[in-house]
């Protein structure tokens, strides 16, 4: 662990970052000269590339066929206005949800009055794809489907590129948010089958936070002139200004991280690109999750549909246990841990995505066994 840092975040978002990465930032910048803009432009091409030739995925369309808007704000702000931008006066969105993030695109359909269809899973259960198909095949007036790729709620990792393939048989438009996946997963815009993907800096990328993005097909964007119920929220016209403008948002852009995030665009390509950053972050679960089982601790998911970005974890069965007194135990030590969010189960979530690194997990599962030990609270490990 950097010595600098106060503590290490262990959060999907925004998460511990490079020095590097945080230096980048000592510039301040005009947002129309052509120094800003050019440094935007290339953010654009290697957003592109990432999710096309770059990504680490078996199928990759071509780069030519996509865009990317960049879009001020936190991960909700790009998902909002990819939402009330990309459906037509007339269309209608399917949302599949198993989480509270699932639950958000949906909210945010309703807040802006697009016709909603609703396909609600348990938190702890993929979507099943035989009632996904009844459900297209019951309401034709669907023109758009969306679904989120890695439900931060509890980890689990949705079957994006199946629901993709189902989705295009059908003839509708797809929109995947892939805030906590992209650049952790090898995925491209073809392998998922994506109309549009939203991500934003502070994720894998590991960026600070201040904008999200949405990669889309350019033709299907194209089309969407005029759609947009909002003005700051126009992924139309935003698209145009940087298209025409070379690299210049509509309204002041969050300059300083911006630079952070082409530094870690940067990192990212020395770490070895996707498949490199998603081996580490591979490596960083499984340490973490054969660690705490040894310890006694047990997870929600069953491993077959657990991502490597976020582990949740059940709360110790001993009356000793009070999430709040761990959490501030283990920040004195320089871990900051997530609460849970899921309903239905006690658990902490600890992400495994960020600047950090295997050496790291070592000593958090350490950590974490000293600390439960000082709190009086017994765990039977398994045999
Ligand atoms: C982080 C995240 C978001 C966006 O959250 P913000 O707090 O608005 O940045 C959206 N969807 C998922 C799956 C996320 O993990």
């Amino acid at each position: 662990m950097d010595p600098e840092i106060p503590y290490l975040l262990l959060t999907p978002g925004p998460l511990s970052t490079s020095r590097t990465v945080r230096e980048a930032m000592l510039h301040d910048y005009s947002t129309w000269d052509v120094d800003y803009n050019a440094q935007v432009n290339e953010i654009r091409q290697r957003l592109v590339r990432l999710a096309t030739v770059e990504s680490g995925a078996d199928e990759t369309g071509q780069p030519e066929d996509y865009t990317t808007v960049l879009m001020q704000g936190s991960g909700t702000f790009s998902v909002e206005a990819t939402i009330g931008s990309v459906i037509p006066p007339d269309g209608k969105l399917l949302v599949i949800s198993n989480g509270k993030y699932g639950a958000r695109v949906a909210e945010i359909t309703r807040r802006l009055n697009i016709p909603l269809v609703e396909y609600i899973q348990p938190e702890v259960s993929p979507p099943d794809l035989g009632e996904l198909q009844d459900k297209l095949n019951a309401d034709p007036d669907i023109t758009h489907v969306a679904m989120v790729h890695c439900e931060t709620t509890t980890g689990m990792l949705n079957p994006a590129a199946e629901v993709g393939r189902i989705v295009k048989q059908a003839g509708k438009i797809y929109i995947v948010d892939a805030m906590s996946s992209f650049g952790g997963y090898p995925m491209s815009m073809e392998s998922l089958s994506a109309d549009y993907l939203i991500s934003s800096a502070n994720k894998c990328i590991e960026g600070v936070p201040g904008f999200g993005f949405i990669i889309a097909n350019r033709k299907h964007l194209e089309a969407t002139q005029g759609w947009a119920r909002s003005l700051s929220f126009d992924l139309h016209d935003q698209w145009q200004e940087m298209e025409k403008n070379q690299g210049k948002w509509r309204y002041t852009s969050p300059t300083h991280v911006v630079l952070a995030f082409l530094q870690a665009l940067k990192e990212l390509a020395a770490e070895g690109g996707i498949p490199a950053r998603h081996a580490r972050y591979t490596e960083n679960q499984q340490t973490l999750v054969t660690g705490l089982r040894k310890l006694g601790l047990k997870m929600l998911l069953s491993d077959d549909c657990h991502s490597v970005i976020i582990t949740s974890i059940i709360y110790p069965d001993s009356d000793r246990f009070h999430f709040q007194d761990f959490y501030d135990r283990m920040k004195s030590k320089r871990f900051v841990l997530y609460p849970g969010k899921v309903s239905q189960s006690d658990t902490f979530r600890i992400g495994n995505i960020g600047h950090v690194f295997v050496d790291d997990i070592h000593l958090l599962v350490k950590t974490i066994r000293k600390t439960l030990e000082e709190m009086g609270v017994t765990l039977s490990p398994p045999e």
